[in-house]
């Protein structure tokens, strides 16, 4: 009797919870016809979809009132940042703006366009891409032969294989172990797979403009919301920390940096990164430090795994150093919670790296970069004396492989500017492509030798004198 009772609550329950849930749902649509129609009025008006005060204000009355009713304010905060997402995103879809990418142009776009022109019979001088022109190291190739030869060519680890994860961590040093390493294919997936172990969606990631353009895409894919912290060539890159600290809500769980920079070459000083890791561990946040470039550093520049934060993720790759970009063997390194976390993120999406690819980074750990660092310093040093002649304004490189001069003259598009130089014959990677108020800049990479970079530049120079 007793037993049945139960069974007819529980039934009760359930269509009581199946009605609150279509209830919510109703809502839901009910918020988005009035996000639809505020959409239509802000683009009558021409004003921002986004606006950073009123959403404040929403969050301040959700948190109120969860804490008045006993809810959880992270988790109705979460269900805040889904529903803003999704009006945004409506709204985006009426004013027909492209959805989360700040511009349809980037370097790599630019670079498909200048693969079809070069297809047709067009020569291009290729200034928008991020990849050594340089080859990688000679051992790797014997590595790889003795890798089909041993038959040493299976899955492994999804961690990696444990001897270039405890050699690794040798190279790192600071106390790293083995289990604080992951190897990953490229730093990408690295940056990508700790990001989709520590977020949750509708959790907001803080990363500083300009910035290489996956950080939004990885976060947009997590279901997460990118806050950009927007720097200025007239503060020389540098963040400024109290905008930084007032960016830091409830909902913030990671800051993302990288230094030497793409795409502006800076190497921001320790006195910053260490008032950044002191506002990361008063609110608890994770860091990710995304280290790809920190061989190519022009001044001493100190890596994340020196401070020694147990919320920390430092990426690096093989990529840059060793010209090994195709082999796709990058490293994560964290505490070993966060390390298994991003392993089985591997896991499901690709078992492992390449066994034999891993084998090539093992012999190529000790490779000594100083010729390519030097090789890429002079590049660099070429760019911006040609560029100081011509009166662009723009940082002189610290680090990285690229210069980001904003424009001068009568195009102050960076989107004309990159389509009159594509027909001229000149690939150069468009200044939005890394945050949507930078379109007043381009970024010249420093991966070509140096009569092509001389010859591009000339042609940039005919432009750029011609108005
Ligand atoms: N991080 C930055 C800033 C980059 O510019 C790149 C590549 O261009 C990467 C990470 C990824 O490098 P990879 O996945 O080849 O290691």
């Amino acid at each position: 009797m007793v037993k049945e009772k139960r069974h007819e609550e529980l039934s009760k329950l359930r269509d009581e919870i199946r009605n609150v849930t279509l209830d919510i749902i109703d809502k839901v649509h009910k918020r988005m016809e009035l996000s639809e129609r505020i959409g239509t009025i802000k683009g009558n008006l021409n004003i921002e979809i986004e606006d950073e005060k009123v959403e404040q204000e929403v969050r301040g009355s959700v948190t109120e009132l969860s804490h008045k009713l006993g809810i959880d304010p992270a988790f109705s905060g979460r269900l805040l940042n889904i529903m803003l997402m999704e009006s945004i995103r409506l709204q985006q879809i009426q004013q027909k703006k492209p959805e989360s990418t700040p511009s349809e142009y980037t370097h790599l776009s630019v670079f498909s366009k200048a693969k079809e022109l070069e297809s047709s019979g067009k020569k291009i001088i290729h200034l928008e891409v991020g990849e050594p022109d340089y080859p990688p190291p000679r051992m790797i190739k014997k590595a790889l032969i003795e890798s089909y030869n041993k038959k040493l060519y299976h899955y492994t680890d999804s961690r990696g294989l444990p001897k270039l994860r405890q050699a690794i961590a040798k190279k790192v040093g600071n106390g790293i172990t083995h289990d604080e390493v992951i190897v990953t294919s490229g730093g990408r997936f690295a940056i990508f797979s700790a990001i989709l172990s520590i977020l949750k969606p509708g959790e907001e990631v803080i990363s500083i403009d300009p910035a290489w353009p996956a950080y939004r895409e990885f976060v947009d894919f997590a279901g997460g919301k990118i806050k950009t912290l927007e720097t200025t060539l007239e503060e020389k890159w540098t963040p400024d920390i109290r905008q930084l600290e007032a960016m830091i809500s409830e909902h913030t769980k990671v800051i993302i940096l990288n230094y030497p920079n793409n795409p502006t070459g800076k190497v921001l000083d320790e006195k910053y990164i260490t008032k950044i890791i002191s506002l990361a561990k008063d609110n608890g946040l994770y860091m990710i430090s995304d280290e790809v470039y920190s061989d190519y550093a022009f001044k001493r520049f100190t890596s994340l795994t020196h401070y020694k934060y147990d919320k920390s993720i430092v990426v690096s790759s093989f990529s840059k150093s060793c010209a090994m970009t195709g082999f796709r063997v990058g490293y994560g390194i964290a505490k070993k919670e966060i390390i298994d976390k991003m392993a089985r993120v591997q896991a499901i999406a690709l078992t492992s790296v390449a066994e034999p690819m891993q084998h090539a980074a093992l012999s190529a750990i000790d490779y000594n970069p100083a010729g390519n660092v030097k090789l890429i310093k002079e590049r660099l040093d070429l760019i911006s004396e040609k560029l100081c002649n011509m009166s662009f304004d723009f940082i002189t490189p610290e680090g990285a492989m690229y210069v980001y001069p904003r424009l001068r003259g009568l195009i102050q598009n960076d989107v004309i500017l990159v389509e009159k130089l594509l027909n001229l014959g000149v690939a150069v990677a468009p200044g939005s492509g890394f945050g949507e108020n930078y379109k007043q800049f381009m970024r010249i990479s420093a991966c070509q030798p140096k009569k092509l970079l001389e010859r591009g530049l000339e042609v940039i120079k005919s432009i750029m004198l011609k108005h």
